[in-house]
C-alpha cells in the first residue's frame, strides 16, 4: 500500500539497511518520499540516507532521551494528519531502538501503524548462522554488570533454541569469555560481524574457536552473537 492510499495521518516503521544501502526497498524509499516528515534517532545518519536516495525532508530527533515526551507530541500530529516515517540508525525501529513508545501511544489513539519490513541484524544473523531456526529468543544487549550477565546466561544455559545477542566491539571478548565460564568452551556459536558490509564475516564454532579467532582480529565492527541450543553439535 502506497503512502498516498493513507488520507488521514499514519505512522510508517521503516526498516534501513545494516550496511549495504542495496538492501533499502524501493516501498522504503517511497515511503520516505511521499511521508511528510521523519522522525529518526541520530539525524546526521539519516541525512546521509536520504542524500543517498536524494529525498529532501525534514527530520526530527526522536532518540532515547527524548522518547517518553516527543511520542505524546508525534502521536499527536499524526492525529492531526500527518504521516510519519520513524527511522533508526540501521535496521529496523523498535528492535533495540526507541519506537515502541510512539508505537502504543499510536495504538492507544487509534491510529495507523503501518509497518515497511526489512534488513535487521538479529534474524540477518540467525538465518546466516547454521543454526537451529525452529525455535529461538531475542535478548538484545545484554547488561553492563558481570554477574547480571552470568544470571541472564545461566537461565537460557538450557533452553532447546537457540539466543540472539547483540554486543559492542567494547565487550565482545569479555562475552564470549563469560559465554564460555557459563555455558562451556564446547558451546556452538556464530559470530556475524558487520553483515551486509565489505568486511562481513560469519563464523559458526565451538565459543573457544570464535573467542580465538575474535582475538586474532582487530575489534572494530558491529557484532550479532548466535548461541546454539543446549547439547547442539554442528555435525
Ligand atoms: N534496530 C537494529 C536492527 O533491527 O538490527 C538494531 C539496533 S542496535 C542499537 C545495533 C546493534 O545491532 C549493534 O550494536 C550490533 O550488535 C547489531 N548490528 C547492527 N548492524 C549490524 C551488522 N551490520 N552486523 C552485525 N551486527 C549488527
Amino acid at each position: 500500500m502506497s503512502p498516498d492510499s493513507h488520507p488521514s495521518g499514519c505512522l510508517f516503521l521503516v526498516a534501513t539497511p545494516i550496511g549495504n544501502l542495496g538492501d533499502l526497498s524501493p516501498r522504503a524509499s517511497e515511503t520516505l518520499k511521499d511521508c511528510d516528515f521523519i522522525a529518526c534517532e541520530d539525524t546526521r545518519i539519516s541525512a546521509k540516507l536520504l542524500n543517498h536516495l536524494k529525498i529532501q525532508k525534514k527530520l526530527i530527533s526522536y532518540r532515547e532521551e527524548n522518547e517518553k515526551t516527543k511520542c505524546v507530541e508525534l502521536a499527536t500530529q499524526i492525529e492531526a494528519g500527518q504521516k510519519i516515517a520513524l527511522l533508526s540508525d540501521a535496521g529496523y525501529p523498535c528492535i533495540s531502538d526507541p519506537g515502541f513508545r510512539l508505537v502504543r501511544e499510536c495504538h492507544k489513539k487509534n491510529l495507523k501503524v503501518i509497518p515497511i519490513p526489512g534488513p535487521n541484524a538479529a534474524l540477518t544473523a540467525l538465518a546466516a548462522s547454521g543454526l537451529p531456526t525452529h525455535q529461538f529468543t531475542y535478548l538484545g544487549f545484554l547488561p553492563k554488570k558481570s554477574a547480571q550477565v552470568m544470571k541472564i546466561l545461566e537461565t537460557w544455559k538450557e533452553y532447546d533454541g537457540s539466543v540472539i545477542l547483540y554486543e559492542s566491539k567494547y565487550k565482545i571478548e569479555k562475552t564470549l569469555s563469560t559465554i564460555m565460564q557459563v555455558m562451556g568452551q564446547e558451546r556452538f556459536i556464530c559470530l556475524a560481524r558487520e553483515l551486509t558490509k565489505s568486511h562481513e564475516s560469519i563464523f559458526t564454532g565451538t565459543v573457544q574457536e570464535v573467542a580465538k579467532r575474535q582475538a586474532s582480529r582487530s575489534g572494530k565492527g558491529e557484532f550479532t552473537l548466535v548461541i546454539a541450543p543446549s547439547g547442539y553439535s554442528f555435525s
